[in-house]
């Protein structure tokens, strides 16, 4: 009986550590190593619940690569993959408080959400990934800067019970289009 338990439990625990890396791998980005989108919606979910109760302001970065189809036109697919894991190496390096959350949100996106950050610290992180980016001095030919750079939408909340966190998803997605629309390359802050 002992031995049928023993042979159990370890069955057992092997099943839970494939669960785990299965876990893992739903929520990872195979390219870049960042969370995923689906990642990114449980933790936008679980960041706003906490700056809820505890009344701190969440900030979230929407990045966007720019002129990035003329990247691969230019350079080839398999090049600009290792852009994308360029851009995401920076985002990771600039994501300095705990429990910030970097993201690939798709394709040439990003997302970087920084608990108990407020506006100046939102700003802080979002010119150190787009200065960090152009420091990489990735050449790209068909842009005004002739390396590769991001555009940043930046976007703060105090959220409020009863309110919804695709308010700032909403926010930082409208900042980002002024930024892209201010000429790219930039960092625009929501309202
Ligand atoms: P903008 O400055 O306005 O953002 O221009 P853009 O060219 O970056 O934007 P657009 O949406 O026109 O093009 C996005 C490009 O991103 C097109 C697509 O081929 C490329 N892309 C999306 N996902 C990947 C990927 O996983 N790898 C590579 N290499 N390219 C990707
Ligand atoms: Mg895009
Ligand atoms: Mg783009």
């Amino acid at each position: 009986f002992r031995r049928e338990m023993k042979l159990r439990l370890r069955a057992e625990q092997g099943l839970l550590a494939a669960a785990a890396r299965l876990e893992v791998m739903a929520s990872t980005d195979a390219l870049t190593g960042l969370a995923n989108r689906r990642a990114f919606v449980a933790g936008l979910d679980e960041a706003w619940r906490v700056a809820t109760r505890t009344r701190s302001s969440l900030a979230l970065l929407l990045l966007d690569a720019d002129h990035f189809k003329s990247y691969n036109d230019v350079y080839g697919h398999p090049e600009g993959d290792r852009v994308l894991q360029a851009i995401a190496a920076c985002i990771r390096r600039c994501a300095s408080c705990p429990g910030a959350l970097g993201v690939r949100y798709g394709g040439e996106e990003f997302a970087l959400l920084l608990p108990d950050t407020d506006a100046h610290g939102a700003l802080v992180a979002a010119e150190c990934v787009r200065q960090a980016v152009l420091e990489g001095a990735i050449t790209h030919q068909s842009t005004p800067a002739g390396v590769v750079s991001v555009s940043v939408g930046v976007a703060v909340a105090r959220p409020k019970f009863g309110e919804a966190a695709e308010l700032l998803v909403r926010e930082a997605d409208a900042a980002l289009y002024e930024a892209k629309h201010a000429g790219r390359n930039r960092v625009a802050f929501a309202g």
